[in-house]
């Protein structure tokens, strides 16, 4: 019967860790045209490291120091990062109050009575005009393929801190095997766009770059469906709840596992192929 299908494909999956939320969930993966990937945590291993610091009339030391208070609010991976390089250099963090996160820009805190911003180089130059010796150091960066980060003191810049995240080791062939299946994978990303160009052609995949969580929910509704997102619910948890299915990695939010259809408990990015063949071949057994 219908019912007992679906349930022994619920059940095959969890024997390989993909976690498929009943029977609307299992169709719409099966149906799916196109999958729309984030970038950071879910292509990429989501653990950056900081490769440069660049004071701007700051040591480095005063700007990992101040930037890393900030981020100790955060659960992005960037915030990470920045936090284990101030430890790696031995710099003692003050207290940050206030924190802010500017959802998909960056987060603010005050320390030591100060307003200090950490957030995309895009972000800081909307909110006023950067020095251009300073958007040099940033450009440089961002050539190298790297993500960089800007920090504000109240509204003036005074360090650039840039990071390198490596792609997961199956997501290349996580892509292939879509490709094989006839569908299109797509990175949605609010990373710089050479930073996303550098990644998604060495993973073979088209690529959208420099989003805000609303540009991501716009895409999702733009691309030829039904689509699937892929995220781990760090400023994508809306993108997940729009697409046709959203699809969590382990290491992610819990708002991204409740809100989405399906989750790959294995965290290995190469499921989303194993959840479309498995779906599809379920719904063959139906009709
Ligand atoms: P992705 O789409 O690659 O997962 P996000 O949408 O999470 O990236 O973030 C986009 C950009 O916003 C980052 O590349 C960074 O410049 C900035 N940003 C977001 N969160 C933070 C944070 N906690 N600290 C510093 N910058 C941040
Ligand atoms: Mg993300």
């Amino acid at each position: 019967s219908v019912p007992a299908a679906i349930t022994s494909g619920i059940s095959a999956g969890a024997r390989r860790g993909l976690l498929i939320k009943g029977g609307a969930a299992l169709e719409a993966i099966g149906r799916v045209r196109t999958v729309a990937f984030d970038k950071t945590g879910t292509l990429t291993v989501g653990r950056p490291r900081v490769t440069n610091v660049q004071g701007h009339g700051l040591s480095e030391q005063e700007v990992l120091r101040l930037a890393a208070a900030v981020e100790s609010g955060s659960s992005h991976p960037l915030a990470r990062a920045i936090l284990d390089a101030a430890r790696a250099g031995g710099v003692s963090l003050p207290d940050a109050a206030d924190g802010r996160a500017l959802a998909g820009l960056g987060v603010s805190a005050t320390v030591e009575g100060r307003l200090i911003t950490v957030a995309s180089p895009r972000f800081a130059a909307e909110q006023q005009d950067l020095p251009e010796e300073f958007m040099q150091t940033v450009e440089r960066y961002e050539a190298q393929g790297q993500t960089v980060v800007v920090v504000l003191d109240s509204t003036a810049p005074v360090g650039v801190i840039a990071l390198r995240d490596e792609p997961r080791a199956d997501a290349q062939q996580a892509i292939a095997g879509l490709r094989r299946l006839g569908i299109s994978p797509v990175m949605l990303t609010g990373d710089n766009a050479r930073a996303a160009q550098g990644i998604a052609r060495e993973l073979g995949l088209e690529v959208h770059a420099a989003l805000l969580p609303d540009d991501k929910l716009r895409l999702i509704g733009q691309l030829p469906g039904p689509v699937a997102m892929v995220g781990d619910g760090i400023n994508d948890a809306p993108a997940l709840a729009r697409a046709d299915v959203g699809i969590a990695m382990s290491g992610g939010t819990d708002v991204a596992l409740e809100t989405a259809g399906a989750a790959l408990l294995n965290n290995r990015v190469g499921g989303v192929a194993d959840l479309v063949s498995l779906s599809r071949a379920t719904l063959r057994n139906i009709q």
